[in-house]
């Protein structure tokens, strides 16, 4: 399937799991986490503050944008996963957050970047690991390329 990007939200893309017990890690408020040292994580299984350094948490993508198939007016919400939604970034998830923690326009010149752009995508048609059952299985992107 061809489809051209219509609408992304490249915000809060990127999630934080607990490197111990894998755990989704809980990011205090933006104003008390940011600044050089990177944002500060709790992870409420292991009931510990997780600092910021890359061994501590792994992060991964979760991104969702609107499409329009080619040829004609039929509008998909896609989510791309880790390798996926690294092709549509072109980076990984951690240094995308780190761009962003320095550059806070990368969200903006990324989202102008994507609005527009053609790719041709496949569906998952198996029902996806637990973690994401909740999602509807046929919207995931299986494999995808950006056509120029
Ligand atoms: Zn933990």
């Amino acid at each position: 399937m061809i489809v051209q990007v219509t609408h992304v939200n490249l915000k809060s893309i990127v999630s934080y799991n607990c490197a111990i017990c894998a755990a989704k890690l809980i990011s205090p408020s933006s104003e008390t986490s940011s600044g050089d040292t990177g944002p500060r994580f709790y992870c409420p299984q292991c009931r510990r503050t997780v600092e910021y350094t890359s061994d501590n948490f792994s992060a991964s993508f979760r991104l969702a944008f609107t499409v329009r198939e080619a040829c004609t007016p039929v509008a998909h919400t896609l989510v791309a996963f880790d390798d996926i939604a690294e092709k549509v970034i072109g980076c990984s998830a951690l240094e995308w957050e780190q761009r962003v923690r320095m550059h806070p326009e990368t969200i903006q010149l990324m989202s102008n970047q994507l609005r527009g752009a053609w790719f041709r995508v496949t569906l998952r048609t198996k029902r996806r690991v637990k973690k994401h059952a909740h999602l509807i299985p046929d919207r995931i992107i299986a494999t995808l390329t950006r056509l120029q």
